[in-house]
């Protein structure tokens, strides 16, 4: 809610929005660069719901694979030769995670030190039916997170580098959102996975870069959905759509139209919910924006102030 104030005073006031939205990003931006020697990466961040840039021993044998729990790791390789493990820190992730390189028939254990991170509190009013769900809704909602699991923990290994990513939508972003521990009519749930943007209904929403569009449907919580596996683990959620455009199987481009902004599901306003998981670690989407992309989009925006 102070997020809502602050933007709100700000839109009364008429000053400088833009400098509002490019805190949160430089201040996640500690750590690495975005390209490094030619290769593009995202933005490092060792919390939870954060990304670890993990550089491979140089002695590790060809065709090492790294792999969390249960999901494997993308490993990209610079032009020298040298490799980097991109990992997804889970928002659920304490104090360190483990991970294993496995190569040869051996599993030599990492562990990464987590640096805690305390996300702010979001308190919502929504429909009740959205936070105690009937027996019917509650066996919906379950048929459908088992679906979009199904698409986090795949890993379709593609030669390329790890994409350029772009804002999938024009509007206000809420740089708080990611992460925040949400209260629903006063009730505890999860915390919030993904990266809130308000926005008009029916503005266009694109592909936030290449990619397969693996999945779409009208979920009870998520509303009118598009996801879009980007390949090696890395896969975008376009929530809350008024309108489903892109059709599973259809390749896309950063940039093409996938959808428009709605208000369907458990939302308060319309906006565009995206979410960015990383070897089935939801991950602050803001880590894989450019610098500044945020500040450029809301100097463009209009005046909506997002609320889920
Ligand atoms: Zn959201």
């Amino acid at each position: 809610m102070r997020y809502v104030s602050m933007c709100l005073l700000l839109l009364v006031a008429g000053v400088a929005q833009a400098d509002t939205m490019t805190t949160p990003a430089s201040t996640l931006a500690s750590g690495s660069l975005l390209t490094d020697a030619g290769m593009t990466l995202p933005r490092e961040s060792r919390v939870p719901g954060g990304i670890a840039l993990l550089p491979l021993p140089a002695d590790a044998p060809d065709g090492t694979q790294v792999w969390f729990g249960k999901q494997r790791v993308w490993v990209l390789s610079r032009a020298d030769g040298s490799r980097v493990a991109v990992v997804g820190i889970p928002l659920s992730a304490k104090d360190h995670i483990e991970l294993h390189l496995i190569a040869d028939g051996k599993d030599n254990t990492i562990a990464i030190a987590i640096t805690p991170k305390a996300y702010k509190e979001q308190h919502l009013t929504v429909s009740q039916e959205f936070v105690t769900p009937d027996p019917k809704q509650l066996e919906r909602y379950s048929r459908e997170a088992a679906e979009q699991a199904t698409v986090y923990k795949a890993f379709h290994a593609t030669s390329g580098g790890w994409p350029v990513f772009h804002m999938p939508v024009v509007g206000i972003i809420n740089p708080d959102s990611f992460g925040s521990v949400r209260f629903f009519n006063g009730e505890p749930r999860a915390p919030h996975s993904g990266m809130d943007t308000g926005a008009p209904e029916g503005r266009e929403v694109h592909a936030p870069a290449d990619g397969v569009v693996v999945q779409t449907g009208a979920y009870f919580f998520n509303g009118n959905t598009v996801m879009i596996d980007h390949g090696n683990g890395l896969v975008s959620m376009l929530c809350h759509l008024s309108r489903i455009i892109a059709t599973p199987g259809q390749h896309v481009k950063a940039g093409d139209l996938v959808g428009l902004v709605g208000h369907t599901g458990r939302v308060t306003a319309s906006h565009l919910h995206w979410g960015v998981s990383l070897n089935d670690a939801r991950v602050n989407p803001l880590l894989v924006l450019p610098e500044g992309a945020g500040a450029e989009m809301a100097a463009g925006s209009g005046v909506m102030v997002p609320l889920q």
